[in-house]
């Protein structure tokens, strides 16, 4: 089976967009601030975009706060037209629905265990807020498997009454960019995915490496 092209299907729905001459309603669920820089510098063209940062799965509120901040000041910095919509540290709805799943390799069922808790929270708002897509930035990301994001995101919909906007954000050099404005705004790149087992991976990968 042919695989999907997410970046092809994105250019559709904008093309689309652009022709309408009508800009659609985005609920995007952002990460954290570099992923979200490109993101935003890429889909404000078409989009009006309220930013929900729903991250309880970081590994402590200090973690949280300062991707928070990040996000609050490249947004201010930059000037991206958008809303903010910021949630309160609750990591126990992350490890009640990864329990069992401690000791999995990221990238394996924790992760897409932690991908649809987070996307899920924009379907709900997106759904409850009459907002025309949903869709997060973790695409982007080329740790991450944008073909489960994506999967992800077409269930949510269809339980939701609510579109999914497809994405692979690291595609048309996403990613680059996104490395890019990082350096241009001096955000904070944290070194680990953000959960607690990703820091104890990373600090492992280092003790053997050293
Ligand atoms: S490694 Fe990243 S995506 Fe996977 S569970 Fe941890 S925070 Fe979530």
């Amino acid at each position: 089976m042919n695989k999907r092209n997410y970046q092809k299907e994105l250019d559709e729905i904008t093309d689309r967009i652009t022709a309408d001459g009508r800009k659609q309603s985005l609920c995007l669920h952002v990460c954290c601030a570099p992923c979200s820089s490109y993101c935003m510098e890429y889909l404000c063209r078409y989009f009006d975009i309220t930013l929900l940062f729903f991250n309880p799965n970081m590994d402590s509120k200090e973690e949280y706060d300062k991707r928070q901040t990040e996000l609050i000041r490249l947004v201010e910095e930059a000037g991206f037209p958008v809303k903010i919509e910021l949630f309160r540290y609750e990591p126990e709805h992350f490890y009640e629905n990864v329990k069992g799943h401690e000791g999995d390799p990221e990238g394996g069922e924790r992760c897409f265990i932690c991908y649809e808790l987070r996307l899920k929270k924009a379907a709900e708002f997106a759904a409850e807020n009459g907002f025309d897509y949903f869709t997060t930035t973790l695409s982007i990301s080329p740790y991450k498997n944008a073909e489960k994001i994506n999967g992800i995101g077409e269930k949510l919909a269809l339980e939701y009454g609510i579109r999914h906007l497809p994405s692979d954000f690291k595609k048309k050099n996403g990613y680059k960019r996104s490395i890019e404005l990082s350096r241009e705004y001096g955000l904070y790149r944290q070194d680990y995915c953000g959960c607690v087992y990703s820091r104890r991976d990373k600090e492992r990968d280092y003790e053997k490496n050293s």
